[in-house]
């Protein structure tokens, strides 16, 4: 966090530099991310990622939402505009948040951007299928997605049985874990555990984690097996 000296924010552990929360879904043919975060510019720098179809987007929250901009060196790359995939209530926050990307008159140069509104039918971005699972962030209605057997859910506190079922068989599971004590729109740590083992999901990754959890190493060593924290860069490798 800007400005804090706390252990984790001090800490020389690059698994403690902690970014925004996002994800890039790659098949052999296809990429996208999940969310473009204020961080969205330096992680595809970081990463090197040369290409990307689309950009998947889970709620309008600023620090999902905030990097879009940046979509523009891949449409000067690429040459085409880049697919948007959202729920409604995220294409009007983009509209609003990106308005000028929208304007009738577009100043040269502004990010190209092409939306595809969606809701909770599957629906596939080139090889890829994904379910979207609709999940609950104190009020506000969030898409977690499934693909084949991993799912990404972040911003959560709440999920309804029905949309449980589509998460059940994953054999991944990267879902949000904020921090120990209680928050009103994140899971906590021990809410986040309680779900893996409901669900009997074999291996899952904690991603949204602040600074206020603690160190990495730390906090590791106190996870059930099959359960470990996310870092920045961790790579799963797995049939999608
Ligand atoms: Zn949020
Ligand atoms: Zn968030």
């Amino acid at each position: 966090m800007i400005a804090c000296d706390c252990e984790v924010c001090t800490s020389t552990n690059k698994k403690d530099k902690r970014l925004r929360s996002s994800i890039l879904v790659q098949s052999a043919t296809t990429s996208f991310v999940v969310d473009t975060t204020p961080d969205f510019r330096y992680q595809m720098l970081r990463e090197n990622v040369k290409h990307l179809d689309a950009v998947l987007f889970t709620h309008p929250h600023k620090d999902h939402v905030a990097g879009l901009d940046d979509v523009r060196a891949y449409n000067y790359i690429q040459q085409k505009p880049m697919e948007i995939y959202a729920n409604q209530m995220t294409i009007d926050g983009l509209m609003r948040e990106f308005a000028y990307a929208f304007a009738d008159k577009k100043y040269p140069g502004v990010p190209n951007l092409e939306l595809n509104t969606i809701d909770l039918e599957p629906f596939s971005i080139g090889d890829i299928g994904i379910i979207p699972i609709e999940v609950w962030h104190m009020k506000m209605p969030v898409f977690g997605y499934r693909f084949a057997d991993f799912t990404y859910i972040t911003d959560a506190n709440r999920i309804e049985e029905s949309e449980k079922e589509k998460i059940r068989g994953s054999k991944v599971l990267v879902v949000n874990a904020l921090r120990k004590e209680k928050h009103i729109s994140h899971y906590t740590l021990d809410e986040a555990i309680d779900l893996v083992r409901e669900l009997e999901i074999p291996t899952a990754y904690f991603t949204h984690i602040s600074h206020q959890l603690g160190r990495h190493e730390e906090i590791e060593k106190q996870l059930p097996e099959g359960i470990h924290l996310g870092y920045d860069g961790l790579v799963i490798t797995m049939p999608i």
